[in-house]
């Protein structure tokens, strides 16, 4: 043989060798990252991080995105369905409701006896949840991302090297921790709401890993109340709208890094982390977004953050991590905060617009037995039973059209009830407006608008809502109470959120260019050679990308 041939006989049997034994090795960005963290704040809108920029002094806190890191200025949301299982699973999956399947925190579907039942966006009769160790009889229902019918970029990371990539989800709330991480995750890690408690769902495991029973075991969940200061009573409701309760996540995020050795893979691939830290909604939800409480919570957070992120560089070095930082939804002020300054919110009463849908329904189609058309609402669906209606002949689009009407009408009426004097020199309520009422009907045949409303109405539209209305109020307008704030609707405010990179492969700066929560799995699936999950919508984000060369220099 001569002594070419040999060589490239040589040459060829190598590269067969590599192919066949390595294959992980050449789609998993060469194992670096070692740890890709998907960090989200619930309820953290897109202006906190500038409006308090001031307040933020740690070095590896809020400034690791904020001076270190890619931060966008202008993430939109494009859909209008802003709740926390929704958003979580746009984060996770990379598509909005119509690619995932998730339109709200939960819904009605038809039970067995076809009555209306409410179910939750994870929970899943199949399984049953896994707290503690001595659990003889586990709580039932369990939970899964079974309504997810999209892959979430850990999926894709699973896929792509042949089950070696371990991906967790952890949050206080099930759906934040379960949807943003997604399917062929080898756990995700919740609370149970009275204790605290860290549980799953035999979807994932039948007994808690040893490191968890320790946490749960430790006092963590004592000290936490503790440092709330509030002894008794429930701990998510309590101790959650606290910022005891964002170190208690990050503590056992930290014990769950150190207990499956993430970001250390023997098969040298990347490990995925998705962290969704509740109490900034919890808070909010009570005191609203421009409450000096929240701000103090986000600079807690600074600091926390700080000792978690230098505990990861001393783990594993922060420059084999990538993290991205976002908020689920965001939030309208407080509709007391925002009149006030003479903006025309109101929070509207869904007790009296629900009777008056039902009212104008049963005058409209006079059932011959005792039925009940409205189901009810969780905002910005409002859920009617096709059973009644079908009962009496009528069709879909004849019922939704007839309950958007009775919508409008209701909404027209309250515009009639402006008081006719003026007590002092105060203004007077500016009356309840509606932006816009579609139906499913509609939006299942794509009959919207071609504008920008339309797009997001389509982009917000899932089966699962059955026969229902999707219902935007005017501006700074929700349903609720004028005590708390709330979100869930196509407007700005509830749809800003933060958009942030850190990593060696990203360049440091400020970027005011549009973006969307949904870029940050297309970003990561890029950046880690793997396919973008199965609905992903986003775009990579090229402008803050370094080039390969000046990435490895960077790391
Ligand atoms: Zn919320």
């Amino acid at each position: 043989m001569h002594l070419k041939m040999l060589r490239a006989s040589v040459a060829l049997a190598v590269a067969v060798f590599l192919c066949a034994s390595t294959p992980i090795w050449a789609s998993a960005y060469d194992g670096s990252p070692k740890l890709v963290v998907v960090l989200v704040f619930d309820q953290f809108r897109g202006d906190y991080l500038d409006r308090y920029r001031a307040d933020f002094h740690a070095k590896n806190g809020w400034n690791l995105f904020l001076q270190h890191g890619a931060h966008f200025t202008d993430c939109y949301y494009d859909y209008a369905n802003l709740v926390t299982a929704a958003g979580h699973s746009t984060i996770g999956t990379g598509s909005y409701t119509n690619g995932h399947g998730v339109p709200v925190n939960e819904w009605w579907e038809p039970s067995a006896n076809g009555t209306p039942r409410l179910v939750t966006a994870v929970q899943d009769d199949r399984y049953r949840l896994v707290s503690g160790p001595n659990d003889a009889v586990p709580p039932s229902p369990g939970a899964s991302p079974h309504s997810e019918i999209a892959s979430t970029l850990g999926d894709e990371l699973v896929l792509a090297t042949g089950g070696r990539a371990k991906v967790f989800g952890v949050s206080l709330k099930d759906r934040a921790a379960i949807l943003t991480s997604g399917h062929a995750s080898r756990g995700a890690f919740w609370t149970d709401h009275d204790s605290g408690m860290w549980e799953t769902s035999t979807y994932w495991m039948k007994k808690l890993p040893d490191w968890t029973i320790s946490f749960n075991e430790s006092g963590r969940a004592a000290r936490a109340r503790r440092e709330a200061n509030v002894p008794t009573g429930s701990f998510y409701d309590n101790v959650g709208r606290t910022s005891a309760s964002v170190s208690y996540q990050l503590d056992f995020a930290k014990a769950l890094i150190e207990g499956e050795n993430l970001g250390k893979n023997p098969a040298g691939v990347t490990d995925l982390l998705t962290l969704s830290i509740s109490s900034t909604d919890l808070l909010g939800h009570a005191v609203g977004p421009d409450s000096s409480e929240q701000r103090m919570m986000i600079d807690a957070a600074d600091s926390q953050l700080d000792a978690f992120f230098t505990w990861l560089d001393g783990y594993i070095g922060l420059k084999n991590v990538m993290i991205s930082f976002t908020g689920d939804h965001g939030v309208a002020p407080l509709s007391s905060v925002a009149s006030a300054m003479g903006v025309p919110a109101r929070a509207v009463s869904s007790k009296a617009l629900l009777s008056s849908v039902e009212d104008s329904l049963q005058a409209q189609f006079k059932p011959k037995t005792n039925v009940k058309f409205v189901i009810g609402a969780e905002f910005p669906w409002l859920q009617i039973d096709p059973a009644p209606f079908l009962a009496e002949g009528i069709g879909e689009a004849e019922a939704e059209n007839a309950t958007a009407a009775a919508v409008r009408a209701w909404v027209a009426g309250q515009d009639k009830q402006t008081p006719s004097e003026l007590s002092s020199a105060e203004r007077l309520e500016e009356p309840i407006r509606l932006q816009f009422v579609y139906t499913a009907s509609q939006l299942r045949s794509g009959d919207v608008p071609n504008t920008p409303v339309g797009r997001r109405e389509l982009n917000s539209y899932s089966d699962r809502v059955g026969w229902a209305v999707h219902v935007n109020f005017g501006a700074y307008q929700y349903a609720g109470t004028s005590v708390g704030a709330t979100h869930y609707s196509g407007n700005s405010y509830d749809r800003h959120v933060p958009l942030d990179f850190y990593g060696a492969a990203f360049i440091p700066g400020t970027y005011h260019n549009a973006v969307e929560p949904v870029d940050i799995v297309a970003t990561f699936a890029s950046l880690l050679r793997i396919n973008q999950p199965s609905a992903s919508v986003g775009h990579v984000r090229t402008e803050a990308m370094r080039s390969e060369h000046e990435a490895d220099s960077a790391r």
